[in-house]
Protein backbone atom coordinates (compact mmCIF):
# COMPACT_ATOMS: atom_id res chain seq x y z
CA UNK A 1 0.00 0.00 0.00
CA UNK A 2 0.66 3.73 0.02
CA UNK A 3 2.34 4.30 3.11
CA UNK A 4 -0.03 5.37 6.13
CA UNK A 5 0.37 8.93 6.62
CA UNK A 6 0.28 10.80 10.04
CA UNK A 7 -2.28 12.67 7.98
CA UNK A 8 -5.17 9.67 7.59
CA UNK A 9 -4.33 8.87 11.40
CA UNK A 10 -5.87 12.57 12.08
CA UNK A 11 -8.19 11.99 9.77
CA UNK A 12 -9.30 9.26 11.40
CA UNK A 13 -8.98 10.29 15.12
CA UNK A 14 -11.28 13.00 13.99
CA UNK A 15 -14.26 10.64 12.15
CA UNK A 16 -14.01 8.26 15.15
CA UNK A 17 -14.34 10.66 18.52
CA UNK A 18 -18.38 9.57 19.35
CA UNK A 19 -18.57 6.29 18.27
CA UNK A 20 -15.02 4.59 19.84
CA UNK A 21 -13.55 5.75 23.31
CA UNK A 22 -10.54 8.11 22.67
CA UNK A 23 -7.49 8.57 24.92
CA UNK A 24 -7.71 5.54 26.65
CA UNK A 25 -6.01 5.08 30.16
CA UNK A 26 -2.02 4.38 30.21
CA UNK A 27 -1.12 3.08 33.57
CA UNK A 28 1.78 2.22 35.10
CA UNK A 29 2.12 -1.41 36.48
CA UNK A 30 4.31 -2.11 39.17
CA UNK A 31 4.97 -5.64 39.49
CA UNK A 32 6.56 -5.66 35.96
CA UNK A 33 8.17 -2.41 36.25
CA UNK A 34 10.33 -4.59 38.67
CA UNK A 35 11.11 -7.27 35.76
CA UNK A 36 11.39 -4.73 33.21
CA UNK A 37 13.91 -2.13 35.08
CA UNK A 38 12.32 0.83 34.42
CA UNK A 39 8.88 2.63 33.69
CA UNK A 40 6.32 -0.25 32.47
CA UNK A 41 2.86 1.51 31.27
CA UNK A 42 -0.40 -0.32 30.29
CA UNK A 43 -2.84 1.06 27.61
CA UNK A 44 -5.99 -0.08 28.29
CA UNK A 45 -8.06 -0.79 24.99
CA UNK A 46 -10.75 -2.63 27.85
CA UNK A 47 -12.59 0.12 28.18
CA UNK A 48 -14.04 0.27 24.79
CA UNK A 49 -17.72 -0.54 24.40
CA UNK A 50 -17.10 -3.27 22.26
CA UNK A 51 -14.16 -4.55 24.73
CA UNK A 52 -11.31 -3.87 22.16
CA UNK A 53 -9.34 -1.61 20.17
CA UNK A 54 -11.15 -3.06 17.26
CA UNK A 55 -13.79 0.11 17.38
CA UNK A 56 -11.49 2.34 16.50
CA UNK A 57 -10.40 0.95 13.20
CA UNK A 58 -14.18 -0.28 12.51
CA UNK A 59 -15.69 2.68 13.52
CA UNK A 60 -13.20 4.65 10.93
CA UNK A 61 -13.91 2.04 8.41
CA UNK A 62 -17.82 2.02 8.46
CA UNK A 63 -18.04 5.99 8.93
CA UNK A 64 -16.21 6.48 5.62
CA UNK A 65 -18.31 4.71 3.48
CA UNK A 66 -19.98 6.37 1.06
CA UNK A 67 -23.92 7.13 1.68
CA UNK A 68 -25.15 4.36 -0.79
CA UNK A 69 -24.02 1.67 1.39
CA UNK A 70 -26.75 -0.53 2.67
CA UNK A 71 -25.14 -3.19 4.62
CA UNK A 72 -21.60 -4.19 6.04
CA UNK A 73 -19.78 -7.50 6.15
CA UNK A 74 -16.77 -8.77 7.16
CA UNK A 75 -15.04 -12.20 8.48
CA UNK A 76 -13.54 -11.85 12.60
CA UNK A 77 -12.28 -14.03 14.92
CA UNK A 78 -14.80 -11.55 17.16
CA UNK A 79 -13.74 -8.45 18.65
CA UNK A 80 -13.43 -7.49 14.82
CA UNK A 81 -17.15 -8.63 14.57
CA UNK A 82 -18.43 -6.79 17.39
CA UNK A 83 -16.66 -3.87 16.49
CA UNK A 84 -18.47 -3.75 12.68
CA UNK A 85 -21.77 -4.28 14.52
CA UNK A 86 -21.90 -1.48 16.70
CA UNK A 87 -19.98 0.66 14.18
CA UNK A 88 -23.02 -0.64 11.83
CA UNK A 89 -25.38 0.54 14.16
CA UNK A 90 -24.02 3.50 14.94
CA UNK A 91 -24.16 4.72 11.42
CA UNK A 92 -27.79 2.56 11.02
CA UNK A 93 -26.30 0.05 8.56
CA UNK A 94 -27.33 -4.25 9.10
CA UNK A 95 -24.37 -6.12 9.13
CA UNK A 96 -23.45 -9.51 8.52
CA UNK A 97 -20.27 -11.41 10.78
CA UNK A 98 -18.58 -14.50 9.47
CA UNK A 99 -16.75 -16.37 11.77
CA UNK A 100 -15.41 -20.18 11.85
CA UNK A 101 -16.76 -22.58 14.78
CA UNK A 102 -12.99 -21.61 16.75
CA UNK A 103 -14.95 -18.50 17.62
CA UNK A 104 -15.98 -18.54 21.51
CA UNK A 105 -19.51 -18.48 22.14
CA UNK A 106 -19.32 -15.13 24.39
CA UNK A 107 -17.52 -13.33 21.31
CA UNK A 108 -20.46 -14.92 18.68
CA UNK A 109 -23.18 -13.75 21.32
CA UNK A 110 -22.00 -9.90 21.68
CA UNK A 111 -22.27 -9.65 18.13
CA UNK A 112 -25.87 -11.30 18.14
CA UNK A 113 -26.41 -8.22 21.12
CA UNK A 114 -25.50 -5.64 18.93
CA UNK A 115 -28.18 -7.07 16.35
CA UNK A 116 -26.03 -7.72 13.85
CA UNK A 117 -26.44 -11.59 12.20
CA UNK A 118 -23.50 -13.98 13.03
CA UNK A 119 -22.89 -16.54 10.43
CA UNK A 120 -21.18 -19.42 12.06
CA UNK A 121 -18.98 -20.91 8.40
CA UNK A 122 -16.81 -23.91 9.03
CA UNK A 123 -13.59 -24.40 11.03
CA UNK A 124 -11.37 -21.83 9.85
CA UNK A 125 -10.86 -18.11 9.42
CA UNK A 126 -10.14 -18.45 5.93
CA UNK A 127 -13.48 -20.35 5.17
CA UNK A 128 -15.45 -17.57 6.85
CA UNK A 129 -13.54 -15.10 4.66
CA UNK A 130 -14.86 -16.70 1.59
CA UNK A 131 -18.09 -16.01 3.22
CA UNK A 132 -17.68 -12.42 3.85
CA UNK A 133 -16.12 -12.43 0.16
CA UNK A 134 -19.34 -13.80 -1.33
CA UNK A 135 -21.80 -11.31 0.19
CA UNK A 136 -19.29 -8.36 -0.84
CA UNK A 137 -19.61 -10.06 -4.03
CA UNK A 138 -22.99 -11.32 -4.86
CA UNK A 139 -25.21 -9.18 -2.43
CA UNK A 140 -23.76 -6.10 -2.67
CA UNK A 141 -22.38 -6.15 0.92
CA UNK A 142 -19.16 -3.73 1.89
CA UNK A 143 -16.37 -5.78 3.39
CA UNK A 144 -14.40 -4.64 6.16
CA UNK A 145 -11.38 -6.74 6.74
CA UNK A 146 -10.12 -7.13 10.17
CA UNK A 147 -6.72 -5.81 9.26
CA UNK A 148 -5.81 -5.20 5.49
CA UNK A 149 -7.79 -2.15 4.99
CA UNK A 150 -6.47 0.92 4.81
CA UNK A 151 -9.14 2.65 6.92
CA UNK A 152 -9.07 -0.21 9.88
CA UNK A 153 -5.03 0.29 10.27
CA UNK A 154 -5.63 3.78 10.14
CA UNK A 155 -7.81 3.72 13.13
CA UNK A 156 -5.74 1.69 14.63
CA UNK A 157 -2.73 4.10 14.36
CA UNK A 158 -4.87 6.22 16.11
CA UNK A 159 -3.80 4.50 19.61
CA UNK A 160 -0.12 5.59 18.50
CA UNK A 161 -0.84 8.65 18.38
CA UNK A 162 -1.73 8.95 22.00
CA UNK A 163 0.87 6.83 23.33
CA UNK A 164 3.00 9.82 22.27
CA UNK A 165 1.14 12.44 23.76
CA UNK A 166 0.73 10.18 26.59
CA UNK A 167 3.86 9.73 27.62
CA UNK A 168 6.36 11.30 24.96
CA UNK A 169 9.51 9.40 26.15
CA UNK A 170 8.50 6.04 25.17
CA UNK A 171 10.95 3.91 24.01
CA UNK A 172 9.47 0.53 23.52
CA UNK A 173 5.80 -0.60 22.43
CA UNK A 174 5.09 -4.52 22.73
CA UNK A 175 1.65 -4.89 20.56
CA UNK A 176 -0.39 -8.01 20.41
CA UNK A 177 -0.01 -9.14 16.66
CA UNK A 178 -2.04 -11.14 14.26
CA UNK A 179 -2.93 -9.66 11.32
CA UNK A 180 -1.10 -6.31 12.03
CA UNK A 181 -3.54 -4.01 11.75
CA UNK A 182 -3.20 -2.90 14.97
CA UNK A 183 0.92 -3.25 14.89
CA UNK A 184 1.04 -1.81 11.23
CA UNK A 185 -1.39 1.11 12.45
CA UNK A 186 0.98 1.57 15.69
CA UNK A 187 4.27 1.30 14.17
CA UNK A 188 3.89 3.43 11.07
CA UNK A 189 2.38 5.87 13.43
CA UNK A 190 4.99 6.25 16.32
CA UNK A 191 8.35 5.73 14.20
CA UNK A 192 6.87 8.86 11.29
CA UNK A 193 6.55 11.19 14.55
CA UNK A 194 9.45 9.56 16.90
CA UNK A 195 12.07 7.67 14.58
CA UNK A 196 13.87 6.10 17.15
CA UNK A 197 11.37 4.26 19.28
CA UNK A 198 10.87 0.29 19.10
CA UNK A 199 8.18 -1.46 18.37
CA UNK A 200 7.71 -5.02 18.78
CA UNK A 201 5.25 -7.32 17.78
CA UNK A 202 3.95 -10.38 20.04
CA UNK A 203 2.35 -13.19 19.12
CA UNK A 204 1.45 -16.57 19.74
CA UNK A 205 4.05 -19.41 18.69
CA UNK A 206 0.81 -21.80 17.45
CA UNK A 207 0.08 -20.01 14.24
CA UNK A 208 2.54 -17.59 13.81
CA UNK A 209 0.82 -16.24 10.69
CA UNK A 210 2.98 -12.36 10.21
CA UNK A 211 6.10 -13.76 11.73
CA UNK A 212 6.26 -16.72 9.22
CA UNK A 213 5.27 -14.41 6.42
CA UNK A 214 8.01 -11.91 7.49
CA UNK A 215 10.64 -14.14 7.50
CA UNK A 216 9.56 -15.70 3.93
CA UNK A 217 9.10 -12.39 2.41
CA UNK A 218 5.86 -12.93 1.39
CA UNK A 219 2.36 -14.12 2.64
CA UNK A 220 2.44 -17.59 4.43
CA UNK A 221 -0.52 -19.87 5.02
CA UNK A 222 -0.26 -21.14 8.26
CA UNK A 223 -2.75 -23.81 10.00
CA UNK A 224 -5.28 -22.70 13.00
CA UNK A 225 -5.16 -23.97 15.85
CA UNK A 226 -6.67 -22.97 19.24
CA UNK A 227 -5.07 -21.10 21.46
CA UNK A 228 -5.43 -18.57 24.85
CA UNK A 229 -5.08 -15.75 22.36
CA UNK A 230 -8.33 -16.86 20.18
CA UNK A 231 -8.13 -13.11 18.90
CA UNK A 232 -4.55 -13.77 17.55
CA UNK A 233 -5.78 -16.40 15.27
CA UNK A 234 -6.19 -16.68 11.12
CA UNK A 235 -3.94 -15.91 8.40
CA UNK A 236 -2.74 -12.49 6.92
CA UNK A 237 -4.46 -13.19 3.45
CA UNK A 238 -1.99 -14.66 0.93
CA UNK A 239 -3.50 -11.41 -1.49
CA UNK A 240 -2.35 -9.06 1.74
CA UNK A 241 -1.84 -5.77 0.12
CA UNK A 242 -1.82 -3.38 3.44
CA UNK A 243 -0.95 -4.26 6.47
CA UNK A 244 1.99 -7.35 5.43
CA UNK A 245 3.98 -4.32 3.47
CA UNK A 246 3.64 -2.20 6.73
CA UNK A 247 4.68 -4.69 9.39
CA UNK A 248 7.68 -5.62 6.90
CA UNK A 249 8.57 -1.82 6.78
CA UNK A 250 7.72 -1.04 10.74
CA UNK A 251 8.17 -4.26 12.92
CA UNK A 252 11.54 -3.85 14.86
CA UNK A 253 11.47 -7.75 15.56
CA UNK A 254 8.55 -10.25 16.47
CA UNK A 255 8.48 -12.43 19.34
CA UNK A 256 6.52 -16.01 19.72
CA UNK A 257 4.70 -17.09 23.62
CA UNK A 258 3.99 -20.19 24.54
CA UNK A 259 0.13 -20.84 25.74
CA UNK A 260 1.87 -21.26 29.34
CA UNK A 261 3.01 -17.90 29.28
CA UNK A 262 0.28 -16.49 28.41
CA UNK A 263 -1.46 -17.99 30.95
CA UNK A 264 0.73 -17.48 33.48
CA UNK A 265 0.25 -13.70 32.22
CA UNK A 266 -3.23 -13.40 32.47
CA UNK A 267 -2.95 -14.96 36.03
CA UNK A 268 -0.13 -11.54 36.33
CA UNK A 269 -2.37 -9.03 35.33
CA UNK A 270 -5.55 -10.33 37.10
CA UNK A 271 -3.14 -10.90 40.61
CA UNK A 272 -0.84 -7.82 40.42
CA UNK A 273 -2.33 -5.62 37.91
CA UNK A 274 -6.72 -6.37 38.89
CA UNK A 275 -7.29 -6.11 35.21
CA UNK A 276 -9.48 -9.07 33.37
CA UNK A 277 -8.29 -9.83 29.90
CA UNK A 278 -8.31 -12.26 27.17
CA UNK A 279 -5.07 -13.77 26.39
CA UNK A 280 -4.58 -11.78 23.23
CA UNK A 281 -3.79 -9.06 25.66
CA UNK A 282 -1.86 -10.19 27.83
CA UNK A 283 1.31 -11.23 24.99
CA UNK A 284 3.55 -8.30 26.00
CA UNK A 285 3.54 -8.89 29.73
CA UNK A 286 4.09 -13.16 28.91
CA UNK A 287 6.98 -12.04 26.42
CA UNK A 288 8.58 -9.85 29.48
CA UNK A 289 7.84 -12.14 32.29
CA UNK A 290 9.61 -15.10 30.31
CA UNK A 291 13.04 -13.26 29.76
CA UNK A 292 12.04 -12.41 25.36
CA UNK A 293 12.51 -8.91 25.91
CA UNK A 294 15.27 -7.33 25.57
CA UNK A 295 17.38 -5.18 27.63
CA UNK A 296 14.97 -1.69 27.10
CA UNK A 297 15.98 1.89 27.61
CA UNK A 298 13.26 4.46 28.58
CA UNK A 299 9.82 3.69 28.91
CA UNK A 300 7.61 0.84 27.88
CA UNK A 301 4.07 0.33 26.88
CA UNK A 302 1.95 -3.22 26.35
CA UNK A 303 -1.27 -2.51 24.54
CA UNK A 304 -3.82 -4.72 26.55
CA UNK A 305 -6.32 -5.14 23.80
CA UNK A 306 -9.40 -6.29 24.97
CA UNK A 307 -11.11 -7.92 27.61
CA UNK A 308 -13.29 -10.23 25.73
CA UNK A 309 -12.19 -13.47 27.35
CA UNK A 310 -14.29 -16.83 28.50
CA UNK A 311 -15.50 -16.07 31.82
CA UNK A 312 -15.41 -20.19 32.56
CA UNK A 313 -12.11 -20.26 31.03
CA UNK A 314 -10.68 -16.84 32.78
CA UNK A 315 -11.99 -17.97 36.06
CA UNK A 316 -9.71 -21.57 35.57
CA UNK A 317 -6.97 -19.69 34.70
CA UNK A 318 -6.80 -17.04 37.60
CA UNK A 319 -7.76 -20.25 40.03
CA UNK A 320 -4.90 -22.39 38.11
CA UNK A 321 -6.77 -25.26 36.93
CA UNK A 322 -6.36 -27.17 33.77
CA UNK A 323 -7.67 -25.69 30.31
CA UNK A 324 -8.59 -27.68 27.10
CA UNK A 325 -7.72 -25.89 24.24
CA UNK A 326 -8.54 -27.91 20.99
CA UNK A 327 -7.20 -31.79 21.70
CA UNK A 328 -4.76 -30.18 24.24
CA UNK A 329 -5.02 -29.78 27.65
CA UNK A 330 -2.86 -27.12 29.49
CA UNK A 331 -1.57 -28.05 32.80
CA UNK A 332 -2.21 -25.27 35.12
CA UNK A 333 -0.58 -24.07 38.06
CA UNK A 334 -1.82 -21.34 41.18
CA UNK A 335 -0.26 -17.60 40.57
CA UNK A 336 3.04 -17.46 42.29
CA UNK A 337 3.43 -14.02 43.88
C1 LIG B 1 -7.55 -8.40 16.59
C2 LIG B 1 -6.91 -8.42 17.90
C3 LIG B 1 -5.50 -8.36 18.01
C4 LIG B 1 -4.56 -8.36 16.82
O1 LIG B 1 -4.81 -7.33 15.90
P1 LIG B 1 -4.33 -7.47 14.38
O2 LIG B 1 -4.62 -6.17 13.75
O3 LIG B 1 -5.12 -8.60 13.75
O4 LIG B 1 -2.89 -7.83 14.39
C5 LIG B 1 -4.96 -8.34 19.30
N1 LIG B 1 -5.74 -8.40 20.41
C6 LIG B 1 -7.09 -8.45 20.33
C7 LIG B 1 -7.88 -8.50 21.59
C8 LIG B 1 -7.72 -8.45 19.08
O5 LIG B 1 -9.04 -8.51 19.02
Amino acid sequence: MADLTLADVLAARRRISGVATLGTPLVPSPHLEALAGGPFLLKLEIGQATGAFKLRGAANAVFSLSDDATGVTCCSTGNHGRAVAYAARARGLGAVVCMSRLVPQAKVDGIRALGAEARIIGGSQDEAQLESRRLAEEEGFCEVSPFDDPHVIAGQGTIGLELLEQCPDLATVLVPLSGGGLAGGIAATVKQIKPSIRVIGITMERGAAMYQSVRAGHPVPVTEVASLADSLGGGIGEDNRHSFGLCQKYLDEIVLVTEEEIYRAMQAHYFEDRIVCEGASAVGAAALIAGKIGPTLGPVASIITGRNVDMAVFTDIVSGRDVTLGDWTLRGKPHAA
